[in-house]
């Protein structure tokens, strides 16, 4: 590399995230010294994007930064945790200038926004791929999990899944749409937005959540697992965004919500008993999310249509071949 490894580092992700005081010590000695305030837990995440599998190749530099963070991002909303501090091993094929700054630029604007802080990594040279290891607190013993819904509990989702998986299929030239539509639906996968503030504010209200990475169905299906119960999907009561709609028609929308992937939205239950204070205290308009249908007894994840029983294929690829 003509860069040489510490001065890519000086130069591309010293200064990338935040200021943090609880930074003991950062970039540049073996490893960093963090504290941990008293009654905090620590939440620990980590994510890979590798090129040709979670993006495709070429993807903008900025957003390959931006989404390698957010994922990250992402599992911690669903704890419930406040994101703090980030590690990022990066592996380079070769050092470009222009690529780098364009990286850094994603990842350090996403990190700014949330108060994280860059604290360390490695660089290596190989095939693209890059790895956030991200640290988080919550207070002790309050982290929201998968495996709290009970019966009778109401099921929500947060923003309208589907649309990165469209956004995808645009930049793979597998779906075509309108301009304006496609502006939209690429952006939000190449540009997702974690629900950070939105999964804090969760803890005080949801019996358990999990983040839409896979495909909302599925992921419905992981947190029925781990709670021992079965969630019903209402296939009417999907949100989905009108660029969505405007591309697939009302069907296709809301079938691609169910199974697209790349969401980094939240499902979460919420015990009847909360919700008229969930809907006061976060108005679901102001912090877009909706309810989809309910947890009952039993396994799996169901879609209602009509009151029947619609079987589903979990597979997003069919719905542009
Ligand atoms: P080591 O030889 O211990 O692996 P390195 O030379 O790889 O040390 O890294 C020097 C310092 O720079 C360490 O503090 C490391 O955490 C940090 N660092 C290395 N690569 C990155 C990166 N891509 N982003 C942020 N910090 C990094
Ligand atoms: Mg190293």
């Amino acid at each position: 590399m003509a860069l040489t490894e510490t001065s890519l580092i000086e130069r591309y992700f010293r200064a990338a995230g935040a200021q943090r005081s609880d930074v003991t010590l950062g970039i540049g000695d073996d490893a960093a010294i963090l504290s941990v305030p008293p009654g905090s837990a620590l939440v620990a995440t980590t994510d890979t994007l590798v090129a040709g599998v979670h993006f495709p190749h070429g993807s903008p530099a900025a957003s390959i930064g931006h989404r390698a963070l957010a994922v990250n991002l992402s599992d911690l909303a669903a704890m419930g945790a406040r994101p703090a501090w980030a590690l990022l091993a990066l592996t380079l094929p070769e050092a470009q200038e222009a690529w780098l700054q364009e990286f850094s630029a994603g990842l350090g604007a996403l990190a700014q926004e949330y108060r994280v802080a860059l604290v360390g990594g490695d660089t290596t040279r190989g095939p693209l791929c890059v790895t956030v290891q991200l640290l988080g607190l919550v207070p002790a013993d309050a982290a929201l999990k998968r495996g709290g819904a009970r019966a009778g509990d109401a099921l929500f989702v947060s923003g309208t899944p589907g649309d990165a998986a469209a956004g995808l299929a645009l930049e793979q030239r597998r779906l075509e749409a309108s301009r304006a539509a496609a502006e939209y639906l690429r952006e939000r996968f190449l540009l997702p937005s974690p629900r950070v503030a939105l999964g804090q504010r969760l803890r005080e209200y949801a019996s358990a959540c999990i983040d839409v990475s896979d495909g909302l169905l599925g992921d419905a299906g992981k947190l029925a697992q781990a709670s021992g119960v079965a969630v019903e999907v209402l296939f009417e009561a999907l949100p989905v965004s009108e660029a969505l709609r405007a591309t697939l028609g009302d069907e296709g929308a809301r079938r691609l919500a169910l199974s697209g992937g790349d969401d980094y939205e939240l499902c979460f239950t919420v015990p009847t008993a909360n919700i008229t204070q969930l809907h006061a205290q976060l108005p679901p308009a102001q912090w877009g999310y909706a309810r989809i249908g309910s947890v009952r007894a039993g396994d799996g994840a169901h879609v209602l249509r009509d009151g029947t029983v619609m079987e589903f294929s979990h597979s997003g690829y069919q719905h542009f071949s």
